[in-house]
Order: structure tokens, then sequence, then C-alpha cells
């Protein structure tokens, strides 16, 4: 192992070089003890370039001990020019001192070390003289600078950050004087740095906010940081601008608060974004619910006020109108029908916008008029008798008018809005009513059709009570004689005859009092005459009847051999049974059994018709108690659908109910309910 440390410089160079107070062994000691302790690196290498001394500094900076007499020029393990070149020794600045005879001032290299890191050097190689001034060597001197770059790189990098963020980046002393102001800062607040720089930051902050600046340096002061708040400050040009504000306090070295750094980000646009959005939901909210209640709205007053108040909320109007396309006695081409915002007496006294040539294409043609500003419009003043806006309507200045047209093209009519502001109706407020309008345009057409619809039925109610009636009349009249002359008839060809006429008069009977029923139903005159009896009896009577007038099948009838009371109307019962009974036998053509069940309990009385006929389907099942409903399967057999409708109304009307329990091809079981009559 060599020698870490070797003499710097002979006892004889010591010697000639002026420190002769020491003596030559005293100043090497001396010497040796002062460089190698000392946190500079030094070295230094003979004629040839070999190392012959390095102190520790040295050593720690290469990262490595080099071998004197043997390592030339440099004691690293690799040595590079600042950009990265590898450097060759012979070229290194050592070298180059000593054959130029010339001290270098602090040229900059780069060093390696053996584990790979890197470290920035000035160096400082002088040439040694002996006292003839012949070089005997040379001595270098090592200034460690990695730590200084990488705050430069860092610096040059925050600086470009700085300078490229389009968010203001200022900073302030704690007395809010600006020290710093970014290429952001002057975008966003119009002042160039020049002009800024040692000014108060109070220039940016509106009067009436003036005390967010203590509030704010006092949280600064307190070590806080004031996030995302949101303000309002001042640009050169005098305009308030949004920003979202983070103010962050500047420490120095000892920690100690010195500033405040603070980052304000234009949130204009966002704000406008924001508002665009929400304005698009309301109005989609308005829409939707617009959409839904008109189209379940079958009366076209109320649809109209609903659009009209709508859509002068989603305009933001004053006021909003719809006045509707029509001749009236008056020979007034249009009718105000809906107001929303103003009382109706502030447009009664004033004549209809159509007659307007400002107005007139909106209901003409089926044009959107929007105006801005009405008084700027060329047509406007010249429109008789108010030619401007009359006197006591409310004040307008811009106007929207749109037409609601009909599917066959016809203009229905239009709304109207207006405001006192200019320039207050958007295309987006254009095209929402416009969407409205046709909307409305097609629920207004089916209110109307539902309005006809209405009319219709109520003509054909009054027709079928008054044709039931006309001709139940001259029945009564043909059933009579034809009772009489049965009586009369004594040939039995003649009997018979009298007998099938009777029987088809009565179905005859029957169908119109069906008939007469129903309309009775519509107009709510059904009576009924209530007595007390029992169910078996009404049954029996029934049956009765049914075995005079069918011959094809059997009605099986168990009795529960108890009186079953209840309050009813009597005729009207015997009308259920006879329709249930009789729907029993016709659509069961190839069965020959009707059974007649009765069950109860204490409070009811359920009767059960059952036959083995043709059946229901589910979707049948549904149908069968509605007005003139058939099914497919009956349809050979005679019928009007109106048996059931009947029967099921006549028991609800005595607080009973009705269904049936049924297959297709299996059969039906018909069954009510009726309260018993309590004793
Ligand atoms: P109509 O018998 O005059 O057609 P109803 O109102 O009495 O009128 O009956 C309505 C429809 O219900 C019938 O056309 C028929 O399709 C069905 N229906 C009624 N009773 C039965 C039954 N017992 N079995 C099968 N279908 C029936």
């Amino acid at each position: 192992m060599r020698e870490t440390l070797s003499p710097l410089f002979s006892e004889e160079q010591i010697g000639e070089s002026g420190m002769d107070r020491l003596q030559p062994g005293e100043t090497n000691h001396w010497f040796k003890e002062l460089v190698n302790d000392s946190p500079v690196a030094i070295y230094s290498c003979d004629k040839q370039g070999y190392i012959t001394f390095f102190n520790q500094a040295a050593a720690t900076l290469w990262g490595r001990q080099p071998d004197c007499g043997e390592d030339r020029w440099c004691g690293s393990w690799k040595i590079y020019y600042p950009n990265g070149t590898p450097m060759i020794l012979d070229k290194c600045p050592m070298a180059r001192a000593l054959i130029e005879n010339m001290p270098d001032e602090g040229e900059e290299v780069t060093i390696e070390r053996p584990d790979h890191t890197f470290r920035n050097l000035l160096v400082f190689p002088r040439p040694l003289l002996d006292n003839r001034n012949v070089i005997v060597g040379v001595h270098n001197t090592l200034v460690d600078i990695t730590e200084q770059k990488k705050g430069e790189e860092k610096q040059a990098i925050l600086s470009a950050i700085v300078e490229s963020s389009d968010d203001a980046i200022i900073s302030k002393t704690l007395e809010g004087i600006i020290t710093s102001w970014n290429a952001g800062a002057q975008k966003i607040f119009g002042y160039t740095e020049e002009e800024v720089l040692g000014k108060s930051i109070l220039i940016l902050i509106p009067n009436a906010l003036r005390t967010e600046e203590n509030s704010i340096i006092s949280d600064i002061k307190a070590g806080k940081k004031v996030d995302h708040f949101h303000t309002m400050r001042l640009a050169k040009s005098g305009k308030q601008i949004p920003i979202s504000l983070t103010v962050s306090p500047i420490k120095d070295r000892q920690g100690r608060i010195i500033g405040a750094s603070k980052i304000a980000r234009d949130i204009s646009e966002r704000l406008d974004t924001e508002y665009t959005i929400e304005q698009s939901a309301q109005r989609l909210g308005i829409l939707n619910a617009i959409g839904k209640t008109i189209s379940e709205k079958l009366d076209g007053q109320s649809i109209l006020q609903l659009v009209t108040d709508a859509t002068t909320r989603i305009t933001g109007a004053d006021f909003g109108a719809f006045f509707y396309n029509t001749v009236d006695e008056h020979g007034d081409a249009c009718m105000l029908l809906a107001l929303s915002g103003a009382p109706l007496e502030a447009f009664e006294k004033f004549g209809i916008p159509q007659n307007t040539s400002v107005f007139f294409p909106a209901f003409s043609s089926g044009g959107v008029a929007r105006i801005d500003d009405i008084r700027k419009d060329p047509r406007y003043g010249k429109n008789a008798p108010h030619y401007w806006v009359p006197k006591g309507h409310p004040p307008v200045v811009s106007y929207l008018a749109v037409p609601l047209i009909a599917s066959s093209g016809a203009v229905i009519g239009g709304l109207f809005f207006g405001h006192p502001g200019p320039a207050m109706f958007t295309a987006e407020h254009e095209d929402t009513v416009v969407s409205v309008a046709s909307q409305t345009a097609v629920a207004l057409e089916n209110a109307k059709l539902f309005d006809e619809v209405k009319t219709l039925s109520a003509k054909k109610d009054g027709f079928i009570a008054l044709a039931s009636h006309e001709l139940k009349t001259p029945l009564t009249t043909i059933k009579g004689y034809l009772q009489i002359l049965e009586k009369k008839e004594t040939e039995t060809a003649g009997k018979l005859f009298i007998e099938r006429t009777l029987t088809q008069v009565n179905k005859l009977n029957s169908l119109v009092s069906d008939l007469f029923d129903i309309s009775k139903i519509e107009i709510g005159t059904l009576q009924l005459y209530c007595e007390t009896f029992d169910v078996r009896e009404l049954i029996f009577e029934i049956i009765e009847t049914f075995h005079y007038l069918n011959r094809t099948h059997q009605i099986i009838f168990r009795d529960p051999g108890r009186a079953l009371f209840i309050e009813a109307d009597k005729q009207r019962m015997e009308q259920v049974m006879i329709n249930l009974v009789s729907n029993a036998i016709k659509y069961s053509p190839g069965a020959n059994i009707v059974r007649i069940i009765v069950e109860h309990t204490d409070t009811t009385v359920t009767v059960k018709i059952k036959d083995e006929g043709i059946g229901l389907s589910p979707i049948q099942k549904k149908k069968i108690f509605t007005r003139f409903y058939r099914a497919e399967e009956a349809s050979d057999i005679a019928g009007l659908g109106l048996g059931l409708y009947l029967t099921k109304e006549i028991i609800e009307r005595h607080h009973g109910t009705i269904d049936v329990s049924s297959e297709l091809g299996e059969g039906s079981e018909f069954f009510f309910s009726l309260p018993l009559k309590s004793t």
C-alpha cells in the first residue's frame, strides 16, 4: 500500500518559499496538517502528471483514493466536459495548466465516481514553480458546485412553469407590495410587470372587497394557506373578474414568513359554462314537465295557460301571451287566450298584435319574429292605431313571437313574449319555444279531437235514448194485441204462429229494453226500487221461466235449504239472472246442463252460474263487462254486447261484485255477491 498522503512540497521547496521563520521540518508538517484538514479539495501532480498529493476532501469528492505516482492528472474515475462529452486526460485543465504554464481560473468539469454518481466542479489548476521559475509540477483546487447547479436548474424549471402558466402568479410582501408578476397575471389583469412591481396589491382589489386583504394577510402571518377562495378582482380596464384565489406564505431560510405568493385563476369562463349548464338543465326539466303535462291534458285552455306560463319562465320574459288565430263575431282575427306575468287588464284595451307589420308574419306565414330592440325596427311606429308601444302597455324593447302551426300547416295562433331590456331573447330561447310550440300544436289538435269525440258521443247517447224510447211504445202495443189474438185464436196452426211471433217480439223487447237501460245509465237516471226478498225464491222463478222458454238445457240448482234475504230491486235482479242464465245456455251450444250454485257467509250471498260451453280467454275475460264487447267466438251467436255491462252496473249499484272464472273451451262460471240483509 502506498502512503495516502505524500509530502506536498519537498523540504528544499519550502525552504526556498519564504516560510523561513519556521524550520523546514516544521513547515512541511504544518502544511501537511493545514492542507489535509481543509474542507477544500486540493491535490498536486508532478511534471509528468502523476499525482503526488491529495487531501481528504479531494478523495471524498472523487469517491476514491488515487494511487500517488500511478494515477495521472485527476483522481476521479472519469472526467467530462460540462456538456457530457468525455474529456481526454492529457487535455484536462490540470494538464493544460502545466503545458501552457498558465493558471486556469475556474473551469467547469463534471466527474464521475466509481459508484456512477456525478459531481460538478470548478477547477483552479496552477503551475508550481521553483525559485528559478522552473515548473516542477501543478496543483489544483476543486470547488464542488453540484448543489448550486441543481438549484439553478430547479430555479430555471420553476421560472419556466411560472412564466408559462395561464394563472396569475404573484408574490407580495407582508405589507402587500407586489414583488413578482408573471405573464399570466399580465394576461388576466392587463398590467405589465413594470407597471405593478413595487405597487400595492390593493390596485387589484375592488373597493368593496378591500377588507379581504387584511384577513388574507393575517391568515398568511399565522402561517395558514388560503385555498380556492372565490372572489372578484379588478383588471386595469376597470372590469371585475371572478377569480379563484390560493395564497400561501413565503418563508426565508430560517422559516420566517416574509411574504405571500398568490395564484389567481380567472374563472369567468368556468362560471359562464356552469351557468349555461345550469340553465340548460333547468330548461330541460321545464320542457320535460311541459311535454308530460300537455300530453296528459285534454282541455285546450289549460294547455295554453300552462305553456304560456312555462315559456315565459324559460325565456325570462317580463310577460308572455298566447293569441288565438280565429275570426270572432266582430271580425277580429285573433283572441287573447292566455297571459302570464301581467294582468289581463294590461292587454285588454290594446288591439291585437297580428295586425301590426312586425307580428303579421308570425300569424300568416308562420315565421318566428325575434327582435332585439323594437325601437330600432324599421317597421316600428308605422302601425295604427298605437304606432309605438301604446301608453299603459307594459314597457317592451325585446320581442319574441312564435307561431303554433297545426299539422295541416294552418297557423293556430302565436306565443308572444316581451321584455323591457334590449336583446333579452337568444337563439336558444327561440329554439326552445319553437319546440314547445310544435308539441303544443299537437296537444291542441288532440284536445280538439277529444272535444269532437265527446260531442259525438253525447249525441249518440241522446239518439239511443230517444230511439229506444220511441221503439218501446209500438212494441208494447204489438205485444198487447198479439196476446189478445193468442187468446182468441182457436186454430192450432194460427196459435203456433202467434206464439212464435210473440217470442220474437219478446226478444226485440228485451234488446230495446237493454238499449233503454244503457241510455239511462249514461245519463244517470237508472232508478232502483228495492224490496226485501229471498234470493232462492228469485232463482226458483227464473228456473220456472226457463223451463218454458228453453228446451235444450237442464238447469240444476242445489238449494241451500235456508232463506237468504237481500234488499234489492227484484226486477233488476231478475234481469241479472236472466242475462247470466241465457248467456250460459247461448254460449254452450254443445252442452245441455247449466248449474246454479248459491253460497253464503254471515254477511254475503254468492250466486254462481256455471256452464260447460265455449269459455273465455284471459284477454276476453278482462273485456266482457264493457259496453258492446263481444268475443270473436261469439260472432255466430246473436247479441249486442250489452247484457254483461248492464248486469255489472246493476250488481254494483246494489253494492255487490261480479266476476268470471273461465278458460277457453272449458266452460265458464259467472258469480256475483250481494250483501245479505241483516236480521
Ligand atoms: P251478448 O251476449 O249480447 O253478446 P253480453 O254482454 O251478455 O252480450 O256478453 C258479452 C260477451 O261475453 C258475449 O258476446 C260473449 O262473447 C261473452 N260471454 C258472455 N257470457 C258468456 C258465457 N257464459 N260463455 C262464454 N262467453 C260468454
